[in-house]
């Protein structure tokens, strides 16, 4: 008999189950619900959303169709949204993440209280990520975003640094870009030591990185649960939508960890082969998969297993 387990770690992470819980209750009470941009990375789960009756609407969107109430996505929104609905008198029902809420607010202040000529913020993060579009609106556009380590020429080494991250990035990546970071601006410092404005003779040098690990926890403790999951099974199937970045990361992990592991986005992407001669299988997912979904996956599994 195969054993069957879902991953006790996974399911949505609390800034995408208060949203998404908010958009069903809205639809329960008979509300039209209009989200700005597609609320999770995840198809299946957007699709359940719209045939209760919600729409997603683009920025575009706002404009034309001056929807009378508007919900803002776990991942934010820059100022110029609201700034935006505002001149159109659209309510904002805001259902940005807590935790983004405060690092749109520290990455704000960080920004007003530096030095900008001899200071700059770099944020660790996909560009175009929704999250970090917000982060980016709270400082005008003014930051360089880093998406990998390989991405740090991308700083200017004459300045220091203050380093922030997207909460969904992979921790162990980050830490990889604070010590190439570090290292990038020591050796410009060393090789130039002229063209660093902290460097005058007697002065201890201010640290040329600051760096503020903004990874959220709910994502610190995946990495090592998952681990630990992945070891236990013979076979593990990962499910997320295909655009989650934490989804891809995610998966990318469980299967350096596990190589027998196979990225899903449901149920019906099982291919029956894969079970031959296993006698467990864990399925897990990303924190934009709901536990209906994994659910689903596993009570699939049960029906075909040997
Ligand atoms: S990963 Fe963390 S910060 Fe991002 S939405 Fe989820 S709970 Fe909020």
């Amino acid at each position: 008999m195969v054993r069957i387990e879902i991953d006790p770690g996974a399911g949505f992470c609390f800034g995408v189950e208060k949203v998404i819980g908010k958009a069903e209750s809205m639809l329960k009470e008979g509300e039209k619900v209009y989200t700005l941009g597609e609320m999770i990375h995840n198809t299946a789960e957007m699709n359940r959303l719209h045939s209760l009756g919600m729409q997603t609407l683009d920025h575009g969107d706002l404009s034309s169709l001056k929807p009378e109430a508007i919900l803002i996505r776990a991942h934010g929104e820059p100022p110029s949204t609201y700034k935006l609905a505002e001149k159109l008198h659209i309510r904002v029902i805001d259902g940005t993440c807590p935790i983004v809420i405060r690092l749109q607010k520290k990455i704000r202040q960080a920004y007003e209280g530096m030095d900008r000529d001899r200071e700059q913020l770099v944020i660790f993060g996909k560009e175009d990520h929704p999250e970090t579009v917000g982060h980016l609106g709270q400082v005008s556009g003014d930051a360089v975003v880093i998406g990998s380590p390989e991405e740090i020429a991308k700083v200017d080494p004459g300045k220091r640094v203050l380093l922030f991250s997207q909460t969904t990035m992979d921790p162990d990546l980050f830490r990889e870009v604070e010590e190439r970071l570090g290292a990038y601006l020591k050796k410009h410092r060393e090789a130039f030591p002229e063209k660093s404005p902290d460097a005058s003779p007697g002065n201890d040098p201010e640290p040329l990185l600051r760096s503020s690990c903004t990874i959220c926890g709910q994502m610190k403790k995946r990495k090592p649960g998952l681990a630990a999951f992945a070891r236990k099974h013979d076979l593990m199937l990962f499910v997320s939508g295909r655009h989650s970045s934490n989804g891809k990361m995610l998966y990318q992990f469980c299967r350096s960890v596990n190589p027998n592991t196979y990225w899903i986005s449901g149920a019906g992407e099982i291919d029956p082969a894969w079970l031959d001669g296993v006698t467990s299988i864990g399925v897990s997912g990303a924190t934009s998969t709901s536990i209906d979904q994994l659910e689903s996956v596993a009570g699939q599994l049960r029906k075909i297993a040997p």
